[in-house]
């Protein structure tokens, strides 16, 4: 019998109120079955929404210090619990284990720096421009949060949304992706065994089109903030407009790794290859382009080609694994339209294109490149979220930088380069939100400002310093203590004249 998961609503452990389930199923091993999650509908959206209106009146007035000390907790949980989950991770969406603790890994440090900013939730204080009267303003939460987390980073991106709303004092609702229902179980019950008053988190399993909706569209949620595709985005983004809600959206990317003549090869080719291929391209920071100079493309090109080959495609929980499974079937249908795009364009198929023969059990795909690919084809332009890389080659850094900027998103880009001037050039030209420079297009750290321009987002930014803006209100604060009734820009000091 396969394993019954739940909802936590309300402080309670509960069915969907319709009863009704969805299977979790391994995506390296399809006849692994990991349990059925409830498939939620709004009315337990709504009964979540009303519990969470109620556990935020009590939480926003415990200290922020003390809402930090108990996030300490939960890193310290996690941190124990790390290989477990991270090798329930794996059997969920696939990625090999070394990537999994990764992925752990940035919860822990999300908690730990989030723990700390309960110390920091800093306001100011100005002078006022009237004697006796104080001015400053301080941070003050919003209410309850709807969290919309995609399947392929299932702890890392919860937390960097969840940490935050909960120490700036909000109630949280958290819908996890329908892949990985798993993965946000877990960090649930771990929230719950650091001493999180119950129902301050609300936990609601289903599908987006319905759950998701639900909670975009519930007019007692002020706050959304969701990662996904550009595509969902631009339905949430519609919707939080009409209701007026606080959003944040973290979408698509197109990521180029560019390569200059003057590059260390043999470092560039290991950037290639983990931003290409690790979680088998399913990143929104992946490298799907690889742009290189001119006098090192064919050099470099051989030297991808045969490592690309020698990749070792698998189960993720096995050693000597390289490259885990695409995380479903829609997803492997996806890529092999696009090879079939890219061949129709006139790209040149290097390596892969196909699922691997004897591998029908799970959702593999070859690791593929593409050579020949066009600035501005279909192959060139769009998100593929899979292990497909497709290389250009270019003249020079102008044309480089062109080819990188002309895509719709903008979220992270890389330049391998021994030339200093050429690399700062980058930082400053490259349109993309993250930049690395003789580093891949992957490796955002837990305490630096995430998130991209252009298609890939609306403006905010997860983790690092900035994300405590999103999650809280400026309050502003005068007190007047002069006795007397002062009017601001009407009542002047020391007779100033009009
Ligand atoms: P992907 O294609 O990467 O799965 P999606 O954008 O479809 O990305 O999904 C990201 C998250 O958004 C998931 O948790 C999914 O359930 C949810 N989602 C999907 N459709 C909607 C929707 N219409 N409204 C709100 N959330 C949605």
């Amino acid at each position: 019998m396969a394993e019954l998961f739940k909802n936590h609503i309300d402080g309670k452990w509960l069915s969907a109120k319709a009863g009704q389930t969805f299977e979790n199923r391994n995506p390296a091993k399809r006849d692994d079955l990991i349990g059925l999650f409830p498939a939620s509908s709004a009315q337990d959206v709504d009964a979540a929404v009303r519990a969470a209106k109620q556990a935020f009146s009590t939480w926003r007035l415990v200290p922020a210090p003390k809402r930090g000390e108990l996030l300490y907790r939960v890193g310290e949980l996690l941190r124990k619990y790390k290989e477990d989950i991270a090798r329930g991770m794996t059997r969920e969406m696939g990625k090999i284990l070394k990537e999994t603790r990764g992925d752990v890994q940035e919860g822990i440090d999300t908690a730990f720096y989030v723990a700390g900013e309960g110390r920091r939730l800093f306001g100011e204080t100005t002078p006022a421009e009237l004697p006796n009267k104080f001015a400053m303003s301080v941070r003050a939460p919003i209410g309850v949060c709807a969290l919309v987390t995609p399947w392929n980073f299932p702890m890392a991106i919860p937390t960097w949304k969840m940490f935050p709303a909960l120490v700036c004092g909000n109630a949280v609702i958290f819908k996890p992706a329908e892949d990985v229902p798993h993965t946000g179980t877990i960090l649930v019950e771990i929230l719950l065994e650091a001493g999180l008053p119950d129902e301050v988190i609300q936990l609601v399993h289903g599908r987006g089109e319905q759950v998701g909706a639900a909670m975009v569209e519930h007019p007692a949620i002020p706050l959304i903030s969701f990662t996904g595709s550009t595509e969902t985005g631009r339905i949430v983004g519609e919707t939080c407009g009409r209701l007026h809600k606080r959003l944040s959206l973290e979408m698509g990317g197109k990521n180029a790794q560019i390569v200059m003549d003057d590059a260390d090869l043999d470092l560039a080719l290991e950037g290639a290859l983990w931003g290409a291929f690790g979680t088998t391209g399913q990143r929104c920071t992946a490298t799907s382009r690889l742009i290189i100079q001119k006098k090192v493309h064919d050099k470099f090109l051989g030297m991808l080609e045969g490592r690309a080959k020698a990749l070792k495609l698998g189960d993720g929980r096995k050693k000597g694994t390289d490259v885990g499974p695409l995380i479903n079937e829609d997803a492997v249908r996806k890529v092999e339209t696009y090879v079939d795009i890219g061949q129709s364009e006139g790209a040149k198929l290097v390596t892969g294109g196909a699922r691997p023969a004897k591998m029908s059990g799970g959702n593999f795909f070859e690791p593929t490149i593409f050579t020949n690919v066009k600035a501005g084809s279909r192959l060139e332009q769009e998100e593929i979220f899979g292990p497909v890389l497709s290389v250009l080659r270019v003249k020079d850094a102008d044309e480089a930088f062109a080819v990188n900027n002309d895509v719709k998103y903008g979220l992270s880009s890389s330049i391998y380069t021994r030339d200093v001037n050429t690399a700062f050039r980058a930082l400053n030209e490259l349109d993309n939100g993250i930049t690395y420079v003789n580093a891949p297009t992957i490796g955002a750290e837990a305490h630096l400002p995430f998130g991209g321009v252009k298609q890939t987002g609306n403006g905010h930014r997860e983790g690092g310093w900035e994300v405590y803006e999103f999650y809280s209100e400026t309050k502003v604060g005068y007190a007047d203590f002069s006795g007397t009734l002062q009017r601001a820009q009407i009542d002047t000091y020391l007779g100033t004249p009009d």
